[in-house]
């Protein structure tokens, strides 16, 4: 089982859940105040410090800057498992990823550039933009908002109360 870390901004508005080497990295660098902690410790350096639940940041960041917090559970969620060019609904194994400024052009993995698609409408798209394949995509997609809707629970996770605050 694993216990994460939801990270907040200054404003309290939800931005991820964070692995613990970036927990770290941020109680380490003081950019962090703990809202919220696990019951346990962990070892960090050479001290220990209580598993952080909840993390504040100090100072407002741009929600952009998290964009590279990209997850492929959630981009199925925020497009409903439809290929965004045909409408057609996936199974989880006709689903792929589709760059839409294609990564041969220099398109890079984020929530922004990425969307659902078929095999069929990926293949006919292949290295091109939706504009050079003359496809169009549904909507244009957008970071999802980090709302209990994008947070796909694992079994495997624990969930803290004090997460229902801001999780809704
Ligand atoms: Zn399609």
């Amino acid at each position: 089982m694993s216990k994460k870390t939801l990270l907040l901004n200054a404003s309290y508005e939800v931005l991820s859940f964070i692995p613990e080497r970036k927990v770290f990295k941020l109680l380490f660098k003081d950019k962090v105040e703990v809202i919220s902690a696990w019951d346990d410790f962990v070892t960090w350096g050479s001290g220990k410090v209580k598993h952080p639940a909840i993390l504040r940041l100090k100072n407002h960041v741009k929600r952009n800057y998290f964009n590279s917090n990209f997850s492929r559970k959630a981009l199925i969620k925020r497009d409903r498992s439809s290929c965004q060019y045909c409408g057609r609904k996936l199974t989880a194994s006709q689903i792929t990823i589709d760059h839409v400024m294609p990564r041969a052009q220099g398109g890079i993995t984020s929530f922004v550039n990425c969307v659902v698609s078929c095999q069929d409408c990926n293949n006919s798209k292949a290295d091109k933009t939706p504009e050079q394949a003359g496809m169009k995509l549904f909507k244009k997609p957008t970071h999802p908002s980090f709302s209990a809707n994008y947070y796909v629970a694992d079994p495997q996770d624990y969930w803290h109360a004090d997460w229902n605050d801001f999780l809704r």
